[in-house]
């Protein structure tokens, strides 16, 4: 099947009570082990790509990745351009057959992030292309993008009065969770994705999900969070795969990339395959 619409995934999962991960990938093996994980557990699944990393591969490569991979998928795979503050990348995901794409104003003054927003709303959906809209800013750096102060926070009402007003199609609000690892306990604003969903019926997305319990997500999703972001996750477990590997090789005399590619795939499938699990999106293709 063609890549699927990001809005359409998330509003089935908020209607079904699950929420769809939305996989940070770094490079094409990690890409084709979040597919295979989809399908192996039946869930529909979005990949993420950061500024960095369109950067680093190239959009024409991760776009031509994804369509081939999700042509042959037997659950629907959607591809999600991650915190873009750039207007320019915007384009290029618009343009290069994102789903959907997450304009990250929150970096500007309010009235700059809601006339931004509404120009990025207006350019993705006259090509179909689903926005995620952050105009208040989720602490932590995420491949360069981001702060780890506090610097723009306002009301649900204005929040969803800015949505309204622009055509957001899904919201990235502070919930208390932070991109990285967290070094102390967060404060968990489940009372936000509640107040959201009782004023109106966008969907709200969680950033910053690795670290937290299976009882938190589970209370982020029966609060009405349709799509849950995991990133740091997904490194973690590349990264320490490969060590794992390295390691052996060193021990024994044997240097194979394609056995650690391998190695990493099922480290990457398990972690991904958990993640589902917690998240309630398998068996429901
Ligand atoms: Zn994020």
């Amino acid at each position: 099947m063609p890549v699927a619409n990001t809005l359409e995934l998330v509003r089935a999962a908020q209607a079904g009570g699950y929420a769809i991960p939305a996989v940070n990938i770094v490079d094409e093996l990690s890409m084709r082990a979040v597919v295979e994980a989809a399908e192996e557990a039946r869930s529909a699944i979005i990949l993420q790509t950061s500024v960095k990393t369109v950067k680093a591969s190239g959009a024409e490569p991760l776009s031509f990745l994804a369509s081939h991979l999700a042509d042959r998928s037997s659950v629907p795979v959607a591809l999600h351009l991650d915190h873009c503050p750039d207007r320019a990348v915007i384009t290029t995901a618009i343009e290069g057959g994102w789903s959907s794409v997450l304009f990250d104003a929150s970096d500007r003054p309010l009235d700059a992030a809601r006339a931004e927003t509404a120009e990025v709303c207006a350019e993705a959906h006259a090509a179909g292309v689903t926005v995620e809209s952050e105009i208040e800013n989720i602490v932590g750096v995420e491949d360069g993008v981001g702060s780890d102060e506090l610097t723009h926070s306002y009301s649900v009402p204005t929040l969803l009065e800015v949505a309204q007003e622009t055509g957001t199609d899904l919201l990235a609000p502070q919930l208390g969770t932070a991109h990285g690892l967290y070094k102390a306990d967060p404060v968990l604003r489940f009372d936000r994705v509640r107040e959201i969903r009782a004023l109106s019926d966008i969907p709200v997305v969680l950033h910053g999900g690795t670290g937290l319990s299976p009882a938190d997500f589970g209370e982020f999703i029966a609060a009405g969070v349709g799509k849950i972001n995991i990133s740091t996750a997904l490194k973690l477990a590349y990264m320490k795969a490969c060590k794992a590997h390295l390691e052996e090789a060193e021990r024994v005399g044997k240097w194979e990339p394609v056995k650690m590619f391998d190695q990493v795939k099922l480290a990457l499938v398990t972690e991904i395959g958990a993640h589902i699990a917690l998240f309630g999106s398998g068996g429901k293709i």
